[in-house]
């Protein structure tokens, strides 16, 4: 379903975990904002492009996981494609596994995805004529994360570094370095915020709830963690302790997107930071707080546990 939030704005669901694809209508130029998993999510953009008597030739990506990306065939001869500088790497490196799923060759998924035809690293502007995208990035779900900011509206297209239909997904990224993005967001003036997955949520004063409650979540149970390692409680008794209902509770339902299960997985994914943290020798930042890793993502390491979770 595609709805207008905003004239010339919308959003278009995709069948992971209540996704969100977005579309930007500008005077000079349509961008599509993220393609879904399956081939005709991202068909149903392009034909809605088209029935506003506009052209679907420009694509731009939040980053390159598969329920993101794969769907965006229609776009493939678009004639601008945008997304981070990492986001084709990422892509890549997951379709191995995504092809497995999907009973295809990794060449074959491969050839139905629109890949870019610009990248950046920093930050990059869009100028539609009547209106402009800044897009940013907001690593630690992914790090070819970005971001895309409608500045006049005050309209945040955040991609998966926000979700409000899930609890954060980190299985493919960094709890310390997400948490670090949540809060620099919580910092902007956003007044309609428009998640990777989940409901959009209007109001500056629901969208720094929202961002706040993210932020927390990973920073509470990122210290219960630490507490009970410290303690030499044994992971699989850290993830039983840390519970649902005490870390989650009435915020998201429980019975939905197989909720408990991305909570466990999301504490696991902490144990594992923790578990890889210098040693204390090393500066700290910020006066014996977590370091947060510098963006070089080399050794984090890859489980699949994400990818799998998100296109279930
Ligand atoms: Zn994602």
């Amino acid at each position: 379903m595609i709805r207008e939030i905003i004239p010339g704005v919308y959003t278009a669901d995709h069948a992971v975990a209540e996704g969100k694809n977005a579309i930007v209508v500008g005077q000079r130029s349509v961008w599509a904002i993220d393609a879904g998993t399956y081939a005709h999510e991202g068909q149903e953009m392009a034909d809605f492009i088209r029935s506003l008597g506009r052209t679907p030739d420009r694509l731009l990506y939040t980053h390159g996981h598969g329920d993101h990306a794969l769907g965006s065939g229609a776009f493939r001869d678009a004639v601008e494609i945008v997304a981070h500088e990492l986001m084709p790497v990422e892509c890549r490196r997951l379709l191995p596994l995504l092809a497995v799923r999907a009973g295809k060759t990794p060449e074959e998924l491969a050839a139905q995805i629109a890949w870019p035809t610009i990248t950046f690293s920093h930050e990059l502007t869009l100028d539609l004529g009547d209106r402009r995208l800044r897009l940013f990035p907001t690593p630690g779900h992914s790090q070819d994360g970005v971001s895309v900011l409608l500045e006049e509206e005050k309209l945040l297209i955040a991609g998966d570094a926000v979700v409000t239909g899930i609890v954060p997904a980190i299985g493919d990224g960094d709890s310390r370095i997400l948490q670090a993005t949540l809060e620099r967001l919580a910092k902007r003036e956003i007044e309609i915020l428009v998640p990777g997955h989940g409901a959009v949520v209007y109001g500056r004063e629901n969208v720094q709830d929202w961002l706040g409650w993210l932020a927390g979540y990973l920073r509470d149970v990122r210290a219960a963690v630490r507490q009970a390692l410290d303690a030499g409680t044994p992971s699989a008794e850290i993830v039983e302790g840390i519970e649902y209902d005490r870390f989650v509770g009435d915020r998201l339902p429980k019975d939905r997107h197989g909720m408990p299960k991305r909570h466990a997985n999301t504490v696991r994914k902490i144990i594992e930071e923790k578990a890889t943290l210098p040693p204390p020798s090393l500066p700290q930042v910020g006066g014996g707080a977590d370091p947060v890793p510098s963006p070089n993502w080399g050794g984090l390491g890859w489980g699949g546990s994400i990818v799998e979770e998100e296109s279930r």
